[in-house]
This record gives structure tokens, sequence and C-alpha cells, in this order.
């Protein structure tokens, strides 16, 4: 079968710096702290995972030792290690999320040069908000100045990302505040946060953030991402199962939003079930394939048990590493085409509807929805 060209709906940059072992393990993880002592990250599913599809790609055996895979690593540089595993990955389009600790990583226009893909950026709203209030903005102002940067930052954007499930979880109001509500509740930010970069974890301004974005994306007709279960560790994960943001989704399904839920491990089934529901909602397993390796055939089966093929998209939500960027696909791919092959077995649908199948998951529901060739 003929690969269909691939949109990675949701990523990050690269990092260009070079990394000595301890660097490289750290962004192997979401942890916040290393591995305990005497063990360490090549010792789960992405660690097998890695070794096994990148050593190729570094001129080493599949299934390299770590400690050769990361001096073979360390002997070509992280801009030959980025280029080569970037480059092999062939995916058309990558949308970049930059509000995600930017300064450590590639900038898009840097991406675009490594990788030779192009390249087009997603605005964080929580970041936004940061931003705005770090620059010495008043309460009063706030609400106004953060809409103002929204606009302007998204110009060129694609779309619109949210971390409110890492900052407060699903389950607060969905609601638009009252702008006397936000202009109280970032007088107690301001001040909370005195002499220190702001970090946004209040409920109300992040409401205020969600509504905001989602009027300007319901007049650009761009897609709201929500990150949902696994990422970083500052999450209740009983808390951020998506089924506790249906309000909000059946707010944007009314104003015609499409809302793209991304990762959903461990609420895979969850995540089906809303995009079957809403006619607004899509998700994703990204990240989740990479960091479940030789299980991952079993997540996409999951997710493709009951959610609609056209609500499904590719993302490798890979951070910092190009093998993330890698692995994403070649385990996107594997996942796909061994499900599907075993519907084609089974009877359960013909070479045609495989064929149609990849290419919505893999490039042409994001095209639709992210208005992109
Ligand atoms: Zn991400």
């Amino acid at each position: 079968m003929q690969h269909a060209p691939l949109i990675d709906h949701h990523c990050h940059g690269v990092v260009t710096k070079e990394l000595d072992r301890t660097g490289l393990e750290a962004l192997m993880s979401e942890s916040y702290l290393p591995p305990p002592t005497g063990t360490h990250q090549f010792q789960k599913p992405l660690g097998l995972a890695i070794r096994r599809h990148c050593s190729a790609l570094l001129d080493l055996e599949p299934l390299a030792s770590a400690d050769d895979y990361v001096a073979r690593r360390t002997a070509l540089g992280s801009r030959e290690v980025s280029r080569r595993l970037l480059v092999a990955g062939g995916v058309a389009t990558h949308l970049i999320d930059t509000g995600h600790r930017s300064g450590e990583i590639s900038t898009p226009e840097e991406f675009a040069a490594l990788s030779g893909h192009a390249v087009r950026e997603v605005v964080r709203i929580e970041s936004v908000a940061e931003e705005v209030a770090a620059s010495g903005v008043s309460a009063a102002e706030f609400p106004a100045r953060f809409e103002e940067e929204l606009r302007r930052r998204s110009r060129d954007a694609v779309g619109f990302k949210s971390v409110v499930a890492y900052r407060t979880t699903f389950r607060i109001e969905q609601t638009a505040p009252a702008r006397s509500e936000v202009i109280e509740a970032t007088g107690r930010w301001l001040a909370a946060s005195e002499g220190r970069r702001p970090r946004l974890a209040d409920a109300v301004i992040i409401r205020h953030g969600l509504w905001a974005a989602a009027g300007i994306a319901r007049e650009r007709r761009m897609p709201i991402q929500l990150h949902v279960g696994f990422g970083d560790p500052d999450v209740y994960m009983h808390a951020c199962d998506p089924t506790h943001f249906t309000d909000f989704m059946r707010f944007m399904e009314a104003w015609g939003v499409p809302i793209t839920l991304l990762h959903n491990y461990p609420f895979v089934r969850e995540a089906g079930w809303l995009a079957e529901i809403f006619q607004n909602v899509y998700y994703d397993v990204g990240a989740i394939l990479n960091f479940t390796g030789a299980s991952s055939t079993r997540v996409m089966r999951d997710a493709l048990e009951m959610g609609p093929y056209s609500k499904q998209l590719f993302s490798s939500d890979a951070f910092g590493l190009p093998e993330l960027h890698y692995l994403g696909v070649v385990l996107f791919r594997r996942a796909l085409s061994q499900v599907l092959d075993e519907w084609l077995r089974a009877g359960d649908c013909g070479t045609r509807d495989v064929e149609e199948i990849s290419h919505a998951i893999g490039h042409g529901n994001a095209a639709r929805i992210y208005g992109l060739a």
C-alpha cells in the first residue's frame, strides 16, 4: 500500500543543543524527576522502540544497546541526528505548539529548515496569558489585553491549544466568566506571582482564555486543541477524563468550533465516544503510540473501536527529541496498518476502505478542519 502523506497535527520543536545521556533521558519521560538510582529511561517500551526503530538511522544495528545508541548519537551531534530522523519521518506538514518551554527548542523556522517539511503554528492559550501577565499589565487591563494578544498571535496560526486539564482538571465550571470575575481573579494572580514568572492555574482566567479563543476560532474557523490525560506530571488523572468537559464541547458544537482531544490516554474509549456523539469533536492517540511501543497496536485498536475514522487524527506529540517525531510516524503507520489488516482479513472492510481510512486519519481530517491544502 502506498503511504498517504501525513499531517502531524500536534507536535513541538526539537532540542538543537548537544544532549548528554541525562539530558536525553530527561526528554524520554514526562516525569519531573529522573528514574530511581540504578535504573534508566531505556528500561521501558519507549526505550525499546527507540533502540529498535531509530538505531538504523544512526548507522547502528536494530536494537543496539542503550550505551551504544547514546555514544553514536553523541558522536553524530544533535543537529545531524535531528536532520536524519526528521527527514526520514517524511511528514508533509507539522502543526507546532509553540507555547511549551519554547526557549529550549527549535523555532518553527529552524524546525522547517532541519526537516525540510512545512510547518504551521498552534497558539497555546495559557502561555499567551502568562506572557501578558508578565508584561506589567494591571488586572483591569488584563482581559482586553489578553484577547488582543490572542488575536494578534493567532493571525497566521491554524489553531489554539489549551492545557486546562493540567492546570485545573476538567472538573470546573465551563461557562464564560463575567469580566468582573476575571479582573478579580487576575488581581489575585498578579499579586501572588509578584517577582516570579506567573504560572496560570486559575480556573476563572483559563475559562476566560478558552472563551476568548473560541470567539476568534469561530470567526476564523479554527479548531481548539485540548490536552487530555497523559502528559505532564501535574495532573490529577481521574479528573482529566474528557467526559467531565462535555458542557464546553457542547457549547462549542453550537458555535461550530472543532475541538481536538489530544493523547487521551487512558481515556481512549471516552474520546472515541465523544467523537461519535458530538459533531465537532476529534481525537488522536499521539504520544501514546510512542510510550506504548510494542503494544501500540492495541491502543490503536481501541481508538478505532467506535470513533468515526472521519474524526481521528494523527499526531506524534513529539517534544524535544527527533526520535519521538520519527517513532510517532513509524508506530502510527504500523499500528494502523496492523488493525486494518485484521479487519480486511476478517472481511470487515475492503482494500478501498483501508486506503480511505488511512488517508482520512493520516491527512484528510486534519487538512479539512485546519484549513490546510
Ligand atoms: Zn504536546
